[in-house]
């Protein structure tokens, strides 16, 4: 028996923080914009518009690079509140449509569509309505992935961007599927795809030629999901509430901290932030503590450990002195947090359960 066909829409807003931004400062329609840290704070973009990608900026680079790829680009410091602010607005506009909404981040949301009154039931044209109603209201674009399944909406979403709208239906699936490159595949990371293409492995094609054995072999579990998002089958669902599973706090310092005493001064501080924070998720349960470092080099290490359940600024400070021996060069930043106890777990289940 096949289930009941799933019609999911993925929405992907297009350069959601700078295109707020030019929302703000109309002259700089047109121009290349990014947002992020300043270079000389040795900040990094964290999104910059269509025009400066032409440039080769991109997201995660350092904004001193950025501007000597783009020596015209507007660079405009982070601002979250406000990108909170219409994210909400737009968060509404999806409720107006489905009660099964799951958002990635503030700018990406899976939507299930699947039991919706609206438009005849079509999820291409309540697409299509989600992205006027998103524009008429906000003056943002937005793209649209159409598809039975999640992995197909997000692949159908990035397809014609920015201000695209992309359907896959059933049809279609199976040779669409045939060209699409690995690296569309969610969970195929620079590793793993690496690791395929000296296999000769460059398209889902390619994939569906092993095994489920030769993929387990190769890939351990991964190989199970793989053999499937291969043939364009992905039954997860779209999940209305996310459970955390952690909370860190961490800093970018201006100036390199070159001894462990600069480092263990640092915990302080961050500590006070990371307090504030965990206050609010009092009904999860702490599995572990770590502490995150990254040299001037950007070699990252994490030390974690379960022995430690109550954070403290005496733990942090442990678990740091740990840390620090592994690397031999200044550090630029800190992180401390926590990992939850994973609820969907079995062990944590039975519990549940008795
Ligand atoms: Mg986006």
């Amino acid at each position: 028996m096949t289930e009941k066909q799933r019609k999911i829409v993925h929405i992907d807003m297009d350069s959601f923080f700078p295109s707020v931004e030019i929302l703000d400062s109309p002259h700089l329609k047109n121009k290349p914009v990014a947002v992020g840290g300043m270079p000389e704070r040795r900040g990094v973009i964290a999104s910059c518009n269509y025009i400066a990608r032409k440039y080769g900026v991109h997201s995660a680079m350092a904004s001193h690079r950025a501007l000597m790829l783009c020596p015209h680009l507007t660079i405009i410091r982070t601002n979250m509140d406000k990108y909170v602010k219409y994210s909400k607005v737009i968060r509404e506009i999806f409720a107006q449509y489905t009660d099964k909404i799951e958002p990635l981040s503030l700018d990406e949301a899976y939507l299930d569509v699947t039991d919706s009154k609206f438009h005849q039931n079509s999820a291409t044209l309540i697409a299509k309505e989600i992205k006027k109603t998103i524009f008429d209201t906000t003056r943002l674009t937005s793209s649209a992935g159409v598809a039975p399944n999640k992995f197909l909406a997000k692949v159908a979403s990035d397809w014609n961007k920015p201000n695209g709208l992309m359907v896959i239906t059933p049809k279609i699936i199976d040779k669409f599927i045939l060209e699409l490159p690995i690296q569309k595949i969610p969970g195929v990371g620079k590793v793993t795809a690496q690791k395929m293409k000296n296999m000769g492995i460059n398209l889902c094609k390619d994939l569906q030629d092993l095994t489920k054995f030769e993929l387990i072999q190769h890939f351990k579990n991964y190989g199970l999901t793989l053999y499937e998002l291969a043939r364009g089958i992905d039954e997860r669902e779209v999940i209305t509430e996310r459970i955390r599973k952690s909370l860190s706090v961490e800093n970018t310092f201006s100036e390199d901290l070159k001894t462990l005493e600069s480092c263990l001064k640092q915990i302080e501080a961050l500590f006070e932030d990371f307090s504030r924070r965990i206050k609010k998720t009092d009904n999860l349960k702490i599995a572990k503590l770590f502490v995150k470092l990254k040299d001037n080099q950007f070699k990252q290490v994490t030390f974690e450990s379960s022995h430690y359940k109550k954070p403290s600024i005496e733990h942090f400070n442990i678990l740091l002195k740990n840390c620090y021996t592994k690397l031999s060069t200044p550090i630029r930043l800190i992180g401390i947090g926590v990992r939850f106890e994973d609820l969907n777990s079995e062990n944590t289940q039975l519990q549940l359960d008795l």
